[in-house]
């Protein structure tokens, strides 16, 4: 269930299961990998380390557990890859970046656009929220500015003022809207923006690739992507199933299609069995925080 760029680790989860077939089509490049099989002798997991701030519900213990020596068997380098949206939030003090790809005709006007954005925004802070006060994080928000849009054609975007940068008609391998590889941090991890133009200031950690008629959605350390008539039409409402269970795996977390951790049966990053994020869910989060934690040297 990853796909990765040819060029870097394979790390996060990129995608939902049921669309690897189509989004390894969409994305050149990509391959699906099988999880290798874990040796019988495993080196003592950091889960056994132990941790004064680590208190979890008794209920959920067994199951995070689970999750986290699943992820070590599975991910190929769980706690080297360096691209998780962890790393965007802690790169940029706090805030993330931004750049929608609009893989549509339908038209945007400036009232959609900035529907759009501030949902983004709220959507990502739905995760911040579960981590406020947790172990050190340093953040009780984490402000989403889009910085850029991309689309096939101008027309497309009705709008007259300079809010963002726009991308038109630079169209990826497959046909798909781009914004600028140059301004990419999947294409930067060095944190060299020089190529960028207005640099560093307008580089974009992530995409929200919203793509006419795309079923489901997939995630991963790239962004987030999904049907543009699906985030459309959920712009209202308080949780937005699939977006924030794409921003899961940008963060790190697992799909959870042929297992299920003791003690649990519905969380958003089971596909199908909620429709937000459950305790179980910002405990998966503060988990991997915990993890990753040491390498930002707090
Ligand atoms: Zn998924």
């Amino acid at each position: 269930m990853l796909t990765a760029h040819p060029r870097r680790p394979r790390g996060a989860p990129t995608l939902c299961a049921a669309l690897l077939a189509l989004a390894t089509a969409l994305l050149p490049g990509a391959t699906a990998a099988t999880a290798t099989p874990a040796p019988q002798a495993a080196p003592p997991a950091a889960a056994d380390h132990p941790d004064e701030n680590w208190n979890p519900p008794a209920e959920y213990a067994t199951g995070l557990d689970e999750v986290w020596r699943h992820m070590e068997e599975t991910y190929p380098d769980l706690l080297g890859f360096p691209n998780y949206g962890w790393d965007h939030i802690m790169a940029n003090g706090g805030t993330l970046q931004y750049c929608v790809r609009w893989e549509s005709t339908t038209p945007v006007t400036a009232e959609l656009r900035d529907q759009i954005h501030a949902t983004l925004d709220q959507q990502v802070n739905r995760w911040i929220e579960a981590l406020d006060g947790f172990d050190g994080f340093p953040y009780a928000r984490v402000p989403v500015t889009v910085v850029g849009w991309a689309a096939a054609d101008r027309s497309t975007l009705r709008w007259d003022d300079d809010a963002v940068d726009l991308h038109i008609g630079d169209l990826d391998a497959a046909g798909a809207p781009r914004c600028a590889p140059e301004c990419d941090r999947f294409h930067h991890q060095d944190g060299d923006y020089s190529q960028c133009p207005g640099g560093e200031a307008r580089h974009f950690d992530q995409s929200l690739w919203l793509t006419d008629g795309f079923g489901g959605g997939a995630g991963g350390d790239w962004g987030q992507r999904m049907g543009s008539e699906y985030l459309i039409d959920a712009l209202g409402q308080e949780d937005i199933t699939i977006l924030l269970h794409e921003i899961g795996h940008t963060l790190g977390l697992d799909d959870f299609y042929d297992w299920t951790p003791t003690g649990v049966d519905s969380f958003l990053m089971r596909a199908g069995s909620a429709q937000r994020i459950t305790d179980f869910d910002a405990w998966m989060a503060r988990d991997f925080w915990r993890h990753l934690k040491p390498r930002y040297q707090l």
